[in-house]
Order: structure tokens, then sequence, then C-alpha cells
């Protein structure tokens, strides 16, 4: 087998010894797809880093596996997090390969429905509160120092180092490095990893220059572009309805250092951008994904992206995660006759 997941295939750059248990479904080698819709539509180079593509459907595994890892290395018997989702999703699989046990706090109502199968499906034990993302946070950080849990959310630096190589993955499959890095945020590890990435590739000469970090909020959950917390974050895009990010202060610190931007998009610009990816480029993402096309294509509106840019947008997970807005979002099938005339009559050929 060639393909080793990220921990063998990182290794050099990961706090990993000759002791620590890899807990991995190989995640990672994920396809970088180059679109050639959004670059005619932005006279541009757009290459789409598809992370739904990782073993649980989001780039969540590529920080699972470090974290689990880890946890089971320090002997831990249980993990939780607090969840939008796919964190749950992911945390649930890996602590099941690791035959650990799995806690979950998600915020009442507000998880797409292939996410939360997951962890059900996992073995997961799901606990609903009454609460947002950002309070059912509180709780598990309350609960990991009381309980001999690891908590396994972004605020567990091992979930960063995992995360960050999917850095180096892009490096190394454009043999290049983008001008611009499109993402969307949420809690902000993400961000903050790939940032760390980028640093860490130049600093050992794998590269010679850096991205702009260009990440995206949904508007009505844009703590880091109010410049203060939200204290209901609302958006459609559920992966990144948080009102006060884990990692702000580093997230910040990756837009000043790369001289990027951190802006907003509504969720009427995102619902758009998922459409468009999907039909265009046949990239299914989910919603909070498009935000880095939805604001990709706004700043090239807004004349804040020049010609000719090498641009990269991770798509960071599958669309079929949530099929309730993918239905509500698009055409219904329209019911006929079982009979040729029907259907040709119907396409108008
Ligand atoms: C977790 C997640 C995000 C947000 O990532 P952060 O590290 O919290 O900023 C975005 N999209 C998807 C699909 C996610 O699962």
């Amino acid at each position: 087998m060639k393909y080793k997941g990220v921990i063998e295939t990182y290794r050099e750059y990961l706090p990993v010894s000759e002791n620590t248990p890899v807990i991995t479904f190989y995640e990672g080698n994920t396809p970088l797809i180059h679109s050639k819709h959004l670059s005619d539509l932005t006279k541009c180079e757009v290459y789409l880093k598809f992370e739904g593509a990782n073993p649980t459907g989001s780039f969540k595994d590529r920080g699972m596996t470090m974290a689990i890892s880890k946890a089971k290395e320090a002997g831990k018997k249980a993990v939780i997090c607090a969840s939008t989702g796919n964190t749950s999703a992911s945390a649930a699989a890996y602590a099941a390969q690791a035959e650990m046990d799995c806690v979950v706090i998600i915020p009442k109502g507000k998880i797409a429905l292939g996410k939360l199968s997951q962890a059900i499906m996992h073995g997961a034990k799901v606990f609903e509160v009454d609460g947002n993302f950002d309070q059912a946070l509180n709780l598990v950080r309350e609960l990991g120092e009381k309980y001999p849990v690891e908590i396994v959310n972004s605020i567990n630096p091992y979930r960063i180092e995992g995360q960050k190589t999917g850095t180096f993955e892009i490096c190394d499959q454009l043999n290049a490095v983008p001008d611009y890095f499109c993402l969307p945020v949420g809690n902000a590890g993400n961000i903050t990893a790939y940032w760390k990435g980028f640093k860490e590739y130049y600093n050992k000469k794998q590269i010679d220059k850096l991205p702009k970090m260009t990440g995206f909020q949904a508007a009505g959950s844009a703590p880091i572009v109010l410049g203060k917390p939200v204290e209901k974050p609302e958006t459609i895009a559920t992966a990144i309805r948080i009102g006060n990010p884990a990692s702000w202060k580093t997230a910040v610190a990756a837009q000043e250092e790369s001289n990027g931007s951190i802006t907003a998009v509504t969720d009427d610009e995102i619902i758009e951008a998922y459409k468009l990816i999907a039909a265009k480029s046949g990239v299914f993402c989910e919603p909070a994904s498009a935000a880095s096309v939805a604001g990709l294509l706004k700043r090239r509106k807004e004349g804040k992206l020049p010609d000719q840019q090498l641009v990269v947008c991770v798509l960071t997970g599958h669309g079929l995660k949530d099929p309730d807005t993918a239905i509500k979002s698009g055409q219904k099938p329209k019911s006929l006759p079982c009979n040729t005339s029907a259907v040709i009559k119907e396409l108008g050929y």
C-alpha cells in the first residue's frame, strides 16, 4: 500500500514518535481540482481542494488522526467534543478504530443530518444541548478539566498539527504556492493550521513564497469581521455558525502576517456559489465550504482580485453531509408518465 495517511506522509513535520499508535483511515491525499468555469469567471487560475473526499467527508479527519493517536498514546479511554457536526463525525469514527469512548455535545436542531447520522452510527454518546456551539464548547472545556476525557476540538493543539498537512499537500500537488488561499472561517482552527503549515514549509525551504490568507465568515456569524463576539450567530452554513471563535487571535495573525483578509459573505452568496460549484465544476460541497468560492467571486466583483492570480479555494466538507439544504436549494424532480414521448417532450429535443 503506497499512501499511508497524513501522519506517515508528513511524519517529520508532526509531533509523533515511534511510540505513537497511528490511528488512521488514510485521510488526506484529497484531489486538487482545476475549475475551468471559475477560472474563466475570475480571469485567474482557480483550483478547488476537495476536502470532502476525506474518509468521513471533511478536513476534520486530518486533525483527528493526530488528536486521537496522541490521546491513545497518552492512555486516554475517552474523548469529548462540541461540534457543529463534522468534528463529531470524525471523532466518533477515529475513536471507534482506537477503541475509545466518544462523547459529543451538539447544539440542538442545528446539525446537518448526514453528520449526526455518522456520529450515531459510529457509536458516540451524543447529547443535544439547548445552546449554540460556543456554549457547547464551554461545557466541553469544563468537562475536560474535571474528568479524564481528552478534548478533541481544535483547541487541542494536535488537531492544528494534523490539519496543517493540507498546506503541504497543496504545495506538493501544485508544485507552486497560491497567490490567494481562500477558505471558510468558523472556529478559526483551519486558517490557523494552514498558515502554520505554509510558514513551516517556507522555513524548511520547501517553498519560496507565502500566499495571502483570504478567509470568509458568514455575514450572520462574522465576529472576526465585526471585531466582537456575536451573541446569536445565524447562517445556513451550520459548520461556520460560530459567534466566538476559539482561535480568533491566530486567525487575525494569519490575516495580518500574510497581508490577507477576513471578510463576510451573505447566505444568499453562499448558496449561489454552492449551486454553481456543483453545477459548473461538478464538485458537491456543503454550504459552509462554498463560502470560500462565494468570497472569491465577491472580491473579484469588488475589484480586490487582480487577473492571472493562482487561487486555491478549500472545499472543507462534502455536499452529502447536508442533503436537506441541497434539496431545498435545487429543483424537485418532475413527475412524468413512464413513456419515451413524455420524456422527449419535456426535454424539448
Ligand atoms: C469545521 C468546518 C469549518 C470551519 O473550520 P474552522 O477550523 O472551525 O474555522 C468549515 N467548513 C466545514 C465543512 C467544517 O466542517
